[in-house]
């Protein structure tokens, strides 16, 4: 029986080996195309970046952001808007034509989806979709796919920090750069397995980088944070549940109800804000409104940190 998608991106994976059907996460078949046939036109950018970059060239900034901020936004629980993915590939398709007028001649033997021509409905991009899930080449050797496929989603996380430092106003172009090296690599059928295991560690030292890039926005911008005390009941009144690990959207949260008795809980990803000094001292401002909830299936997530 054909599968409706495939996605074993997460440890949610339905059985430990694969959503195909629909994603425990909520993610459905449609939505997977779509981020399908996106990291299809990603990996097209990470190619004509790489090549752009090998020449010596620089890569304009936003079009770094773009790949960030889109890689980032097919990590489960992010987005589940077909209406946005389908702006982001058009975009995608833009950049694509960008870059490759900036490379002027394109090197021989380049890989179709550089040339991939993106069609204007979203009928017909679910149908080319179909040609761009994982499982697609059964040809692919098992170990090279699953590399290649390591390989992304360890972009597709260090997305998340670069996607959260930008929005900070902190950068790196060492990691921008990797972004273009690593995507390109998934297209290159002349790496073995030990080439793409040493990539793949090189990447972990980039994606450190990284990490190190976020943990210098965050304290620069809301302080080192420092051991705090956090209530773990819940307070009667109208409140906002928030997911995710975006400290700016927190900070905007709570700027934007100071003084409107709306309790903001925090959970998982977001409990360590509470440590930050710059978000205590609006806490206190807030008169402790940022506590502790628990969730359950019934709690109504009315804020999340969606790209
Ligand atoms: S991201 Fe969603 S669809 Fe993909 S493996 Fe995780 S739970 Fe399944």
């Amino acid at each position: 029986m054909e599968e409706l998608m495939f996605c074993y991106q997460c440890e949610q994976t339905i059985g430990g080996k694969g959503c195909t059907k629909a994603g425990n996460c909520g993610k459905d078949a449609e939505v997977a195309a779509l981020q399908d046939l996106l990291v299809y036109q990603l990996k097209a950018i990470g190619f004509l970046g790489n090549e752009l970059l090998k020449q010596g060239k620089t890569i304009d900034k936003e079009i770094s952001k773009f790949v960030a901020d889109v890689c980032f936004s097919t990590l489960t629980n992010v987005n589940f808007d077909p209406e946005r993915f389908i702006c982001f590939l058009k975009e995608a398709e833009k950049i694509k034509e960008n870059l490759k007028s900036q490379l002027g001649t394109l090197p021989p033997n380049i890989p179709e989806c550089v040339n991939y021509k993106l069609p204007d409905s979203k009928d017909k991009m679910l149908q080319d979709a179909k040609k761009t899930g994982i499982m697609y080449d059964q040809t692919l050797d098992a170990n090279i796919r699953s590399l290649r496929e390591t390989l992304i989603y360890g972009i597709k996380g260090m997305a998340a920090y670069a996607h959260h430092a930008h929005v900070l106003g902190y950068i790196d172009e060492e990691v921008n750069n990797f972004f273009y090296k690593g995507l390109a690599a998934t297209l290159d059928n002349s790496l073995t397995v030990d080439d793409l295991f040493n990539l793949t560690m090189e990447f972990g030292k980039v994606n450190l980088k990284c990490m190190e890039l976020l943990d210098k926005a965050n304290t620069q911008t809301y302080g080192n944070p420092v051991p705090t005390p956090v209530l773990i009941t819940k307070k009667k009144g109208p409140f906002i549940v928030v997911s995710g690990h975006d400290l700016k959207d927190l900070y905007e949260l709570l700027v934007q109800t100071e003084g409107k008795g709306i309790n903001i809980y925090t959970h998982g990803e977001m409990l360590p804000a509470h440590g930050y000094p710059e978000l205590k001292n609006l806490n206190t401002l807030l008169e402790t409104s940022v506590v502790l909830g628990r969730t359950n299936k019934k709690s109504l997530i009315i804020y999340q940190d969606v790209y």
